[in-house]
């Protein structure tokens, strides 16, 4: 059973350069991707800056439609079904917006987890199991806005989970954190794995990818340059 299945994924994106002479152009920014994710898997999308990785997530995830090509994420179109591939999925990005700096974490979680939906009667026993995943067990009443970029980052990860997805998609979780963050952080997207949800993450970072995930597609260009485990990916190297 596959988690995601991608085929031929295109994405175009029509805008303008230059101001004095401002002209229209079109960036190919994803070109036939092509991904196929089981459940369960923790499957990296490795490459540099501009590779089409945010793209790529975009439009899995339905914040973006496809220029062409399709995708279905837990079976369901990203197109034609997304409110069922939308109930499904979590979504973490690199940058640092949407908590609550004055509340504690523990508010926080509870707020969003009114928020998704969550019945109240499993909301305590979800948040406790999410900040013992993400390692903020003992420091869930302090506020936000006293937490590591580290700590705010792993909250992040544990919104995403609160309404149980099937797939997280994790877009560079550890972008602007410090070495000894990004260890609790990969030991974080770990246990998560461990815990069978199948996790998406994107990463510049060749031994971010080669540490956690099952398998890697390398993307540039828009492309997937190669795809395997990691070891494979060095032999062919
Ligand atoms: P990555 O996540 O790997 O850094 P992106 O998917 O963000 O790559 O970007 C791929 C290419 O598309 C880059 O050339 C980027 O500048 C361009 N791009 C991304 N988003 C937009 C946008 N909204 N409008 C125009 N170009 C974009
Ligand atoms: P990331 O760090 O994830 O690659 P960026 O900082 O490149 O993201 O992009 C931030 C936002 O700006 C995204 O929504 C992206 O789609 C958009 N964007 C990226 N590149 C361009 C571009 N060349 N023109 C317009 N928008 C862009």
């Amino acid at each position: 059973a596959l988690a995601i299945e991608a085929r031929d994924l295109r994405r175009t994106y029509r805008t303008r350069t230059g101001w004095l002479n401002p002209r229209r152009v079109e960036i190919d920014a994803v070109r036939g991707v092509d991904l196929d994710v089981r459940r369960g898997e923790l499957f990296g999308l490795l490459g540099p800056n501009g590779a089409g990785k945010t793209t790529t997530i975009k439009m899995l995830n339905t914040l973006l439609i496809p220029s062409s090509g399709s995708a279905r994420v837990c079976g369901f179109d990203v197109v034609s079904q997304t409110r069922e591939v939308r109930r499904r999925i979590g979504y973490v990005f690199g940058g640092d917006r949407g908590l609550y700096d004055r509340l504690s974490a523990l508010d926080n979680l509870r707020y969003f987890a009114e928020l998704y939906g969550v019945p109240a009667a499993r909301q305590k026993r979800r948040i406790g199991e999410l900040l013992e995943l993400v390692g903020l067990t003992g420091r869930e009443r302090e506020r936000v806005e006293g937490y590591s970029r580290g700590m705010r980052q792993r909250l992040h990860i544990a919104r995403g989970l609160l309404h149980e997805p099937e797939v997280l998609f994790l877009d560079e979780p550890s972008i602007g954190v410090d070495p000894v963050a990004a260890r609790e952080l990969r030991n974080t997207v770990a246990g998560l794995a461990a815990t069978g949800t199948t996790v998406l993450l994107t990463t510049h970072y060749m031994a971010e990818a080669e540490e956690l995930c099952d398998r890697i597609a390398v993307i540039a260009g828009g492309e997937i340059q190669a795809l395997g485990t990691a070891d494979e990916l060095k032999h062919h190297a």
